[in-house]
């Protein structure tokens, strides 16, 4: 393989996989232009006094597009965050929430700083403070732009976030819907945690409903004793490998974080290590599975699927060829560089790219901002009426064949769904219809081979459709 002298920045990264897909298809060059560029970036640098000293923080909101609003997508908290970081992942988002059809643009923020450096107290007074700037600036409402969690935030965050904007505008009677992934009591929804994770596992279960396309992996038959690596054991990497291991079967037999890696082929219990992480803040000293101090190197060790949870460019041009998946799914935002993705592509491997895999995150902030701006919670007023349905059909069977239902039977159909079955259902029918319409392109286009061009084929038909239907204005 010859090498490619230089890796290109993430966000040149993202824009070369998107010049892939638009060379795929005869896409104006005007609109292509359109559709890539950044609208708009936001950089703020604001003081905050902390423990008697001033510290000024520095900040990004990216906003990629504005062809449908409001423009989504998370704030991160990190040290290393930087501009060009920021724009890829808006970029993303715009991809993201074409391709899971979820009416929004894309947009992406970040703030340098190292969370676990502040106090809870100091932490608020730093996020109110990003959200005056973000507010007064125009980049935060809930009509024209809506953060989310990302890595460094969570409900936490997005409550401080939400409140401040409601102490801004209580004439706002939509406030709460600024911002998604809110604790359930303060205007969330059931199962926005684990959205991403469980986004991933219907990712993968779709996947494994196509016998062809397991069988293009090298693989065959289910989920059921896969070998699973994971990079990552945050919020998506914890909740995917635990549903997969625990629902569907799979072994996770490697878990890669920052302090190094755990192996065990015969599956690590996710749970156990979860509950280990969190008592000693580190995967070492846990029973029952080797460390191997050089975490990364694990990457290129034997499985079946590879699930980078972590952070962006892990598979580069350095490692790429040495990556002995057969199936990769991009849990994280940009794990595989450029190079390296035409590097596994030439090598056979498949992958499910980010701008699909880890869309359930953002399928659910959709659900919940839906849920804010109609003021009620889903199922509130048609459970108890299923539930009377259900029990009517129980009855008028039992009278018909004269035979009892049994208990679980009936259980069952008289059960209405609450918000969490309804989240879950529509995460996993948004999961399975985009896969379908991804791999429907793949298959209907001479030129494309891989599931990532044919995921932005798909995402950009639908964004410069509403570039061409409703002109530039
Ligand atoms: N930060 C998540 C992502 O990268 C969620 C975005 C959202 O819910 O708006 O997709």
């Amino acid at each position: 393989m010859s090498q490619i002298i230089q890796e290109p920045t993430f966000r040149e990264s993202v824009d070369l996989m998107v010049d892939r897909a638009i060379a795929a298809i005869d896409l104006d060059p005007g609109i292509a232009i359109a559709v890539k560029s950044c609208n708009a970036v936001l950089q703020v640098q604001f003081p905050v006094k902390i423990r008697g000293k001033i510290e000024v923080f520095t900040g990004w909101r990216a906003v990629h597009s504005t062809h449908r609003l409001p423009s989504k997508g998370g704030i991160r908290y990190a040290p290393y965050a930087d501009q060009d970081e920021v724009e890829a992942l808006a970029a993303l988002m715009t991809y993201k929430c074409a391709i899971v059809d979820v009416p929004f643009g894309g947009s992406k923020g970040a703030l340098v700083i190292d969370p676990s450096l502040y106090e809870r107290d100091e932490l608020e007074k730093i996020t109110r403070r990003f959200t005056l700037e973000l507010v007064r600036k125009g980049f935060l409402s809930p009509s024209t732009n809506v953060p989310a969690p990302d890595i460094g935030t969570g409900q936490r965050e997005m409550a401080w976030i939400a409140d401040t904007y409601k102490h801004l505008y209580p004439e706002d009677i939509n406030y709460v819907a600024c911002v998604t992934g809110k604790p359930v009591q303060h205007g969330g929804i059931a199962g926005r945690i684990e959205a991403t994770g469980r986004g991933v596992q219907y990712a993968l279960q779709e996947f494994f409903r196509h016998a062809n396309d397991v069988k293009n992996a090298n693989m065959s038959g289910s989920l059921d004793g896969k070998k699973i690596i994971i990079q990552g054991l945050g919020n998506v990497g914890y909740h995917a490998a635990k549903f997969l291991s625990e629902e569907n079967g799979a072994l996770i037999t490697a878990v890669i974080e920052r302090d190094g890696a755990l192996i065990n082929d015969e599956g690590i219990n996710i749970e156990n290590l979860h509950q280990h992480i969190c008592e000693h803040g580190t995967i070492k000293n846990f029973p029952s599975a080797i460390l191997e101090e050089d975490g990364k190197a694990v990457l290129e060790k034997d499985c079946d699927i590879l699930i980078p949870a972590a952070l962006e460019s892990q598979i580069t041009l350095e490692n790429a060829e040495r990556i002995s998946a057969k199936l990769i799914i991009e849990a994280a935002n940009g794990p595989i560089t450029y190079g390296a993705d035409e590097i596994l592509n030439q090598k056979g491997t498949i992958i499910i790219p980010d701008a699909y895999a880890n869309a359930g995150g953002v399928t659910v902030s959709y659900f919940e901002w839906i849920r804010n701006i109609s003021h009620m919670r889903f199922g509130r007023m048609s459970r108890r009426h299923s539930e009377e349905h259900g029990s009517h059909i129980s009855d008028v069977l039992e009278t018909m064949t004269g035979e009892k239902i049994s208990e679980q039977s009936r259980s069952k159909l008289t059960r209405g769904a609450n918000e969490l079955d309804l989240v879950r259902s529509g995460l996993d029918d948004t999961m399975r219809n985009a896969y379908q319409k991804i791999r429907e392109t793949m298959l209907s286009m001479d030129n494309v081979h891989d599931l990532r061009t044919a995921t932005y084929v798909a995402s950009i038909e639908k964004i410069s459709r509403s570039y061409i239907d409703i002109g530039v204005y």
